[in-house]
């Protein structure tokens, strides 16, 4: 990469045009200077977290003042050069699957944590190379930042009322990222502008009711948690609206108006893998774990962990399946974690509710007669009590002709 000539006299101006420039040359789509004070940010961050709305993710407790400015995070920080990279996809074909799963589209490709982490610190290398003085530390969704926030101080764009940052031209499927550096760069002005006007279609499209308030997501209600970070069970009123979505979810940036017409992303590493998007639930749940780290590792899918996987992929079979899932479930029944089979159990009563429990009853009373684990009981029950009352069908022929006058139910013709 030609870089541009080191400057002599290294103004701060100077480095901050620099920054940025190579920022794009390195393929980030957007790139500005914050400066490292968060207050204003870390004041709402505190607001939301004592509203619980961080649900499990116990690591967003953990000394959460780090957020409020970025020299606890690194104590040289002077200022940060935040980036922006698209990362949607083409739009997909029509699946081909049975039953196909819903994957948020940041899942399509590779894990982007390393790649942009690594990218990051090239991009330091050259700024090195401009300025010898210069060093800095690459934070890419790992480290206690708030990373929108920080997106919006450096004029990137704005934070829409789906809590995403928001750019008018590319929309909000971006992977941000930031190096904070020790040279106190001029920061760009904030983005003082807010375009999503009177539109709240994210907050009206999102199944769960996960928005809150305009920019405020309950973490506890959003799918990209309930199927991503919780850890156990999820909970049984959320589950039916979850839908197809196997991890993570994008309604709230399909629905939003700035994205209808963004270009997908132009780094090859974000493109979809082979069999991520739109796989065939019935075959995900037949994975084993050796079958399920070959087809993700390397992804963001390895985060919901073999057993989150599993439960996800019952809860979106029993949303979405019919007769064809009533098998692979019942083998998911019996599979030796307990939360595929508490999640299978659900899912059976939730197709029997729709196609009438005959099929379904025997497997879930077998099941239970030998079941060790209290949870997995209790959602076997409760699966047997919401299945629609057992009905003989040869009853229900003879029944109706005795309605007709063709005879009593115990006929013989
Ligand atoms: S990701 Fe899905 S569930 Fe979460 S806020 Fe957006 S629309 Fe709602
Ligand atoms: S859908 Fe509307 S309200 Fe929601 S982020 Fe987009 S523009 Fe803003």
């Amino acid at each position: 990469m030609d870089l541009p000539r080191p400057v002599a006299e290294h103004s701060p101006a100077e480095l901050a045009r620099a920054a940025k420039d190579l920022a794009r040359r390195h393929g980030f789509d957007l790139a500005g200077i914050a400066p490292p004070e968060l207050e204003e940010a870390y004041d709402r961050y505190r607001e939301w977290l004592g509203l619980g709305y961080e649900g499990e993710m116990a690591y967003l407790r953990r000394r959460p003042e780090v957020r409020s400015d970025l020299r606890r995070v690194w104590p040289e920080t002077r200022s940060a050069l935040v980036v922006a990279i698209r990362y949607r996809s083409e739009e997909a074909l029509p699946s081909p699957a049975l039953l196909p799963g819903k994957i948020a589209s940041y899942a399509h490709g590779g894990d982007y944590h390393k790649f942009l982490k690594k990218r990051l610190l090239r991009l330091l290398r050259d700024l090195k190379e401009l300025d010898p003085g210069m060093d800095g530390r690459s934070y890419v969704d790992t480290g206690p930042i708030l990373e929108r926030n920080l997106a919006v101080r450096a004029g990137l764009g704005w934070q829409g009322k789906n809590s995403l940052l928001l750019h008018r031209a590319l929309g909000s499927y971006f992977f941000l990222g930031a190096l904070l550096l020790n040279r106190p760069l001029p920061a760009d002005a904030p983005f003082a502008e807010e375009h999503c006007g009177t539109c709240a279609r994210c907050i009206e499209a999102c199944p769960t009711g996960a928005i809150v308030a305009p920019g405020v997501v309950d973490a506890r209600r959003c799918i990209s948690y309930l199927t991503i970070e919780l850890r156990g069970p999820m909970p049984r009123e959320l589950r039916p609206l979850v839908g197809a979505h196997f991890f993570g979810c994008d309604i709230c940036q399909e629905v939003c108006p700035w994205n209808a017409d963004t270009p997908p992303a132009s780094e090859p590493r974000f493109a979809p893998r082979t069999g991520v998007r739109s796989p065939d639930l019935l075959d995900l749940l037949e994975m084993d774990e050796e079958a399920f780290a070959k087809r993700f590792r390397g992804t963001p899918v390895m985060r919901s962990r073999y057993d989150g996987f599993l439960r996800n992929v019952a809860v979106a079979a029993g949303n979405t399946g019919g007769g064809e899932a009533v098998a692979p479930l019942m083998r998911a029944l019996r599979h030796r974690e307990p939360l595929a089979r508490g999640h299978a159990a659900w899912a059976l009563g939730r197709i029997g509710r729709r196609l009438g429990g005959d099929a379904i009853r025997p497997g879930l009373e077998g099941r239970l007669a030998s079941e060790p684990h209290p949870w997995v009981r209790e959602e076997i029950e409760l699966a047997l009590g919401e299945l629609p009352a057992f009905r003989l069908p040869a009853l229900q022929e003879t029944a109706s002709g005795h309605e007709k006058g063709n005879g009593t139910p115990h006929s013989s013709r």
